[in-house]
């Protein structure tokens, strides 16, 4: 597992120089774990969660999606198990009151042996605290910590507090009066709005299992580890799908998801060895199978997104809290069933910081007689915050005037920008920094036989081509 700072460090502070990620209110020195995204980051964001919601439901006859609530019934959450169970075991360090997730340190810690050169030791720890978990050996888990001499990062010692559990939910009052019975809970998935809705889509749909309900939105975790940038926030967005399936196959289902899903992600042009399955051993409260898909990040591998065969969890729970049946009529079985769940649920953030990492790119372009260097990101164009350039070489002779032609061509078809400021090999670096795929230059060969430098970002090549034939470019490299 390469662990490289350094280039993460380089990603962090890229996204911010070039408006893709804020800390949250910096100029009140920014609130832990929280970040917002700016004018590309947005542009990102939004790219990845559409091209989602293609694949998933635009291109799945029998996939719906729904827009749910943030806010949902208290009871929701007790029928999910969130308020008894969605929790994670925790220890304090006693001199710096510092608490940590059990996992995180450990992890941390086998990290650490695999950069030492030991990654048998690694795989053994990891093993170890996988059973320990499994059992909710809590003893188990402190003994396992001290044994490996983990100590806290701020204090230095190792004088920990017995592990703990502590639920992850926010919670907050509805109306005007604060009162135990107004508590409501700020949701930690996306799924549940999904299930409470499920026989809604079913009924006004006419839907026939199997079929699936997919929704993204915001989820809400008060993670206590949270220091690795988009990878663990506070605030977060998921993509969601709920697959209805009868009972029973399950099985076929969740491999066939589990092979859709990683195809997905090899077509955003990832390399297979970038990627790995992670079979959980220690299964959620409502699973009976689970895996995740994990990536390389330069923080080494973890998990991008998650596949879980449900079962028929939530649709039962849902089912003896609300007193309403949650069945589903199966007319060629001629039989009544709360069907099972198999669920691909996958973090926006996650998929950004991927989608990032594995496009920025530091080269060194020094020729003998002069040193020069770039920053390109290297994003598919399909996911590019702009996907074209439109620059006039000088701000004179009718050059700005074909420019901004060819722009409201364009505009209406896909993100583009236009500019006329500074040389051209700067406005070209700029462009390369935020990972615009094209850039087209209007010169003064273009006024005599209507053509323009089309310039390809990864190349850096450059190729004269008719002005009517730009858009189409564009556009063929984007759908
Ligand atoms: P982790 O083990 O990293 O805490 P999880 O297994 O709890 O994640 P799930 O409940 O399976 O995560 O959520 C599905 C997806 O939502 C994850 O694969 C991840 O991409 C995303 N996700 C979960 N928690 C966060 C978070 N705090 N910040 C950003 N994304 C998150």
């Amino acid at each position: 597992m390469a662990i490289d700072t350094n280039r993460f460090q380089a990603i962090i502070s890229h996204c911010k120089e070039y408006g893709f990620i804020f800390p949250s209110s910096e100029i009140y020195d920014g609130l832990a774990a929280v970040y917002d995204y700016g004018q590309w980051g947005s542009e990102l964001k939004k790219n990845i969660k559409d091209y989602w919601w293609k694949s998933m439901v635009q291109m799945n006859e029998n996939i719906v999606g729904i827009d749910a609530s943030i806010f949902m019934h208290p009871t929701t959450w007790k029928a999910s198990g969130h308020v008894d169970n969605f929790s994670d075991p925790m220890i304090d360090n006693k001199d710096s009151k510092k608490r940590y997730r059990v996992d995180h340190l450990l992890e941390a810690k086998a990290d650490e042996l695999e950069k030492e050169g030991k990654p048998e030791q690694s795989d053994i720890l990891l093993k170890e605290m996988d059973t320990l978990l499994a059992a909710n050996d809590f003893v188990g888990l402190k003994k396992l910590i001290e044994n490996n001499k983990i100590v806290c990062s701020v204090s230095g010692t190792g004088n920990w507090t017995d592990v703990r559990q502590f639920n992850l939910m926010f919670s907050t009052q509805m109306g005007s009066v604060s009162d135990e019975s107004d508590t409501i809970y700020l949701r930690p998935e996306t799924a549940q709005g999904i299930f409470v809705n499920f026989l809604n889509v079913q009924k006004t749909g006419r839907l026939k299992i199997p079929f699936g309900i997919a929704q993204t939105g915001k989820a809400f975790r008060n993670e206590i580890v949270a220091r690795q940038f988009i990878f663990r926030m506070r605030e977060f967005e998921q993509m969601e799908m709920q697959f209805f399936i009868r009972p029973g196959t399950q099985k076929e289902w969740y491999a066939y998801w589990k092979e859709e899903r990683m195809k997905w992600h090899l077509s955003l042009g990832i390399s297979p060895d970038k990627y790995r399955f992670h079979d959980h051993v220690k299964l959620a409260h409502y699973a009976d199978a689970a895996c995740d898909i994990e990536y390389n990040f330069p923080i080494g591998f973890k998990e991008v997104e998650g596949i879980h065969s449900r079962t028929d969890f939530d649709l039962r729970n849902h089912q003896e809290y609300s007193k309403k049946k949650m069945q589903y009529f199966d007319n060629e079985l001629n039989q009544n069933y709360i069907p099972y769940v198999i669920e691909t649920s996958i973090g926006l953030d996650r998929t950004v910081l991927m989608v990032l990492s594995e496009a920025y790119e530091e080269q060194d372009l020094s020729t003998a007689d002069k040193k020069d260097s770039r920053v390109v990101l290297k994003f598919p164009p399909k996911l590019a915050p702009l996907k074209l350039a439109i620059l006039p070489l000088v701000k004179k002779d009718g050059l700005p005037e074909i420019a901004r032609e060819i722009m409201n061509d364009c505009k209406p078809y896909f993100r583009c920008f236009y500019e006329e400021k500074d040389t051209i090999g700067k406005r070209y670096r700029r462009m390369d920094a935020i990972g615009t795929p094209y850039c087209v230059t209007v010169d003064h060969q273009t006024k005599e036989d209507q053509t323009v430098t089309i310039r390809y970002r990864d190349t850096m090549q450059q190729e004269r081509i008719p002005i009517t034939q730009v858009k189409s470019k564009v556009l063929e490299s984007i759908i």
